[in-house]
């Protein structure tokens, strides 16, 4: 971060301030972590920062300390816009892009107090008055402790603080294993939990509370699972009514994408859920190694994300979606 973005940010925060802190639609473990570690952070420094989410998160990160008084705009359009015009700072944690506000971004882009935005995907606007943009991250929540460490204020860093960095390191790192884990990730998380962070318990409160129901999702899912091993590729697909008659609830399929690169040889896997309610079907990519997926996504699927980790919809139907990439695959060189 440039140094006099970093004193212009200490003196806006200076004073008491009503802060508004935004992560992308979807919010997973880091848009959670970030978003609620600033949270904490900034409730410490006296000021009044309020979470809005643009829709729900999901039941695994509800134990996350301060997830009581996220609001939800998706449930409360006019108490949530409200407080975002009276913001006098927005932060926007973990996207790139208004848009991956979804309905929201209408009403932050006629917002006018300053925006930082702090982030670690590729490509990203330029709506911010400042902008902490770096793909080197493997997470949001590395670049917040950096940030507090920017603002010369590390010794605010509790074990609230740290609980949430940490829930945000080990979710988008896939446990610390993805490539852009570093000896650095690992010297902050050893410092999170010598803080105070509880590495033994979160990851069972976030991967070890599942249901019956959601174990028997994931049964279909590997049931469905397509191979095409010719071009190191897998996919999976559920179908909505696939989802009802396992119970499905939000989060249910959190994770389910990374089953298809588990097997030996491939490179490249998708899992295609189907949201009727939206009338789309929401895509997740992950790769190994060099095959790009947030392009893949970006050409193909109307979306984006990561090299090895992205994103994207479609508004055919299920069939249709799967043809056209079955159509692409075919056609890959990997
Ligand atoms: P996931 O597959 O876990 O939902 O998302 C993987 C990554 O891709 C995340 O970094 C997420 O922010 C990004 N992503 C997911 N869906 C979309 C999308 O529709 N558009 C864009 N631009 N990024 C997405
Ligand atoms: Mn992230």
């Amino acid at each position: 971060m440039k140094i006099q973005d970093i004193e212009a940010i200490k003196l806006l925060l200076a004073t008491p301030k009503k802060i508004a802190i935004i992560p992308h639609r979807g919010p997973d473990g880091d848009a959670m972590g970030s978003t609620l570690g600033l949270y904490h952070f900034l409730v410490k420094n006296n000021h009044q920062p309020t979470v809005i989410t643009p829709n729900d998160f999901p039941g695994f990160l509800a134990w996350m300390p301060g997830s009581e008084t996220v609001k939800v705009f998706e449930k409360d359009i006019e108490n949530c816009t409200r407080i975002l015009e009276e913001a006098e700072l927005i932060f926007t944690l973990d996207f790139n892009a208004l848009h991956r506000t979804g309905e929201m971004e209408h009403t932050l882009a006629r917002l006018t107090a300053p925006f930082i935005m702090i982030d670690h995907h590729e490509k990203p606007h330029d709506y911010a008055a400042y902008t902490y943009s770096d793909t080197s991250f493997g997470s949001t929540c590395e670049m917040i402790y950096n940030f507090i460490l920017f603002l010369n204020q590390k010794e605010d860093i509790d074990k609230t603080i740290a609980t949430c960095i940490y829930t945000g390191i080990l979710t988008d790192s896939g446990s610390f294993r993805f490539p852009k884990t570093t000896g650095n990730t690992h010297r902050i998380v050893a410092e999170l939990i010598d803080l105070g962070a509880e590495n033994t318990e979160i990851p069972v409160l976030l991967f070890d509370n599942s249901s019956f129901s959601r174990l028997q999702l994931l049964g279909q899912a590997l049931q469905n699972m397509k191979l095409f091993e010719q071009h190191k590729t897998s996919y999976t697909s559920l179908t909505q009514e696939e989802l009802d008659s396992f119970n499905y609830v939000k989060g249910d399929t959190e994770g389910i994408v990374n089953y298809g690169l588990s097997i030996k040889g491939i490179i490249f896997t998708a899992i295609f859920i189907e949201n009727k309610e939206e009338g789309i079907i929401k895509i997740s990519f992950r790769s190994q190694g060099g095959f790009d997926v947030n392009q893949f996504a970006r050409d193909h699927f109307n979306g984006g994300g990561h090299s090895n980790a992205a994103g994207g919809r479609s508004e055919t139907s299920m069939e249709e979606t799967v043809k056209k990439f079955e159509d692409l695959v075919t056609k890959l060189d990997i």
